[in-house]
């Protein structure tokens, strides 16, 4: 074995495999389902941390221009009225909306915050040669945190909410828009910069590797899902677990509970998503008629005004992605609990491509939220946001964490039995 080869489990099929070979500014992939195994930057790893930390501050000031300065402003009737991301959040907790408050909130405030303060808190030292407390715990918190920062979902939503409100009043992007724009720019050249392998390299330098001797018979070897690291996971109770090494996570040979977990969070999903699209989003008054706005009228409305790409982008976000998350997750679940041999690498695929478009579907529940914050003009319209935001947020909710449990390995497990 050469110097620098090293062994990985892939996160996806489970494979164990040896790459003898790392290129510069390249990836490893799984030579059994195509997983990106391992990637590494051009740059060298105290450049590395330069570049993303020059990065983070940034984004940071960005950030708090946005949340700051409003993002619309309208002019309608003489009257002036302009909205903040916080004032947004504010008007869904004062019209008892807490979820969705909270929803809102942790998707476009709360997880970009706590992302670019985190990765400061540990590169700034890091920078400096120094190891912040804590670090291995705050960094697993910033990754676990980074799939609720939806800043790109909320601009689409943004731009949602200035077509639709361009019909009602005269509209103003306000700065907070342009840095939000912008910000969004900052956020993927962060992930996209960062070598996480060379991170955790130098957050614990004295972290142990796994070693052969170590390794007792009938342990399997696993990838820690938090850093990565190889470990030898044991058999205790009929479960195979350990701990790393190297951050302290717990580490299952596979997701504890993957199906009966899954399978739980599927169903209430589907339960939910008859409400989300039966019952109105948005609730208009105006000149004393009120009316109801459910996911489908706002394609359709959007539609009839000629606004193909945004009907066609709001009917794939709400409509299509969900539906297809449902129905590809209900299918992996199927398949595994039959112990399928159909395709394991597509419906691997499959899998990645539910993680990746499920956020998307949030798109309606922030343009909901952006129209009501607005258009609160008492005696000629007021728009209210409706249960059925409620409802379709706690499927876009439900189903992420379905998606979450799912354990992709489980597909290739059951090839492996055949093959055996
Ligand atoms: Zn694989
Ligand atoms: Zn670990």
């Amino acid at each position: 074995m050469s110097r620098n080869a090293f062994i990985i489990s892939c996160h996806d099929c489970g494979l164990l495999q040896q790459i003898t070979h790392m290129p510069e500014d390249g990836a490893a992939k799984c030579c059994r389902c195509d997983a990106t195994l391992r990637k590494r930057q051009h740059i060298k790893p105290a450049k590395s941390i330069e570049y993303t930390l020059a990065l983070v501050i940034s984004a940071l000031v960005l950030f708090i221009i946005a949340n700051v300065y409003p993002i619309i402003q309208l002019q309608a009737e003489g009257r002036e009225m302009a909205t903040t991301l916080l004032s947004c959040v504010n008007y869904l907790l004062t019209h008892e909306m807490l979820l969705l408050g909270g929803l809102v909130f942790i998707t476009s405030i709360g997880a970009p915050l706590i992302q670019l303060s985190g990765l400061l808190y540990i590169l700034l030292p890091v920078h400096f040669k120094r190891i912040p407390p804590y670090a291995p715990q705050v960094y697993r918190s910033v990754k676990l945190i980074t799939s609720w920062s939806m800043l790109e979902v909320l601009m689409l939503g943004i731009l949602v909410s200035v077509v639709k409100l361009s019909a009602l009043a005269t509209v103003i992007p306000g700065i907070a828009l342009w840095t939000f724009g912008l910000l969004i720019f900052f956020i993927a050249a962060i992930l996209s910069n960062l070598d996480t392998e060379m991170l955790w390299e130098q957050m614990s330098p004295n972290a142990q590797t796994l070693r052969v001797q170590n390794i007792k018979s009938g342990d399997q070897l696993t990838n820690c899902h938090n850093c990565h690291l190889l470990c030898a996971v044991t058999e205790r109770r009929g479960q195979y677990k350990s701990r790393c090494l190297r951050c302290g996570t717990k580490v299952h040979l596979r997701k504890h509970e993957s199906l009966t977990r899954c399978s739980a969070l599927l169903l209430a999903a589907i339960v939910m998503y008859i409400p989300a699209n039966l019952l109105p989003v948005m609730v208009i008054t105006s000149m004393g008629k009120t009316e109801g706005d459910t996911i489908m009228s706002g394609v359709i409305y959007l539609a009839a005004y000629g606004d193909w790409p945004l009907a066609i982008i709001l009917f794939i976000a709400s409509i299509f992605v969900p539906s297809l998350k449902l129905v590809i997750l209900l299918m992996l679940l199927l398949t595994v609990h039959f112990k399928s041999q159909w395709r394991a690498k597509e419906r691997t695929r499959l899998y990645r491509l539910t993680e990746l478009i499920g956020r998307w579907s949030m798109v309606d529940i922030f343009v909901a939220t952006l129209m009501a914050a607005l258009i609160q003009i008492q005696g000629l319209m007021v728009i209210d946001v409706g249960f059925g935001a409620l409802a379709f947020g706690s499927v876009v909710v439900l189903t992420m964490f379905a998606a979450m449990a799912f354990d992709p390995r489980l597909i290739w497990d059951n090839m492996e039995k055949v093959n055996e």
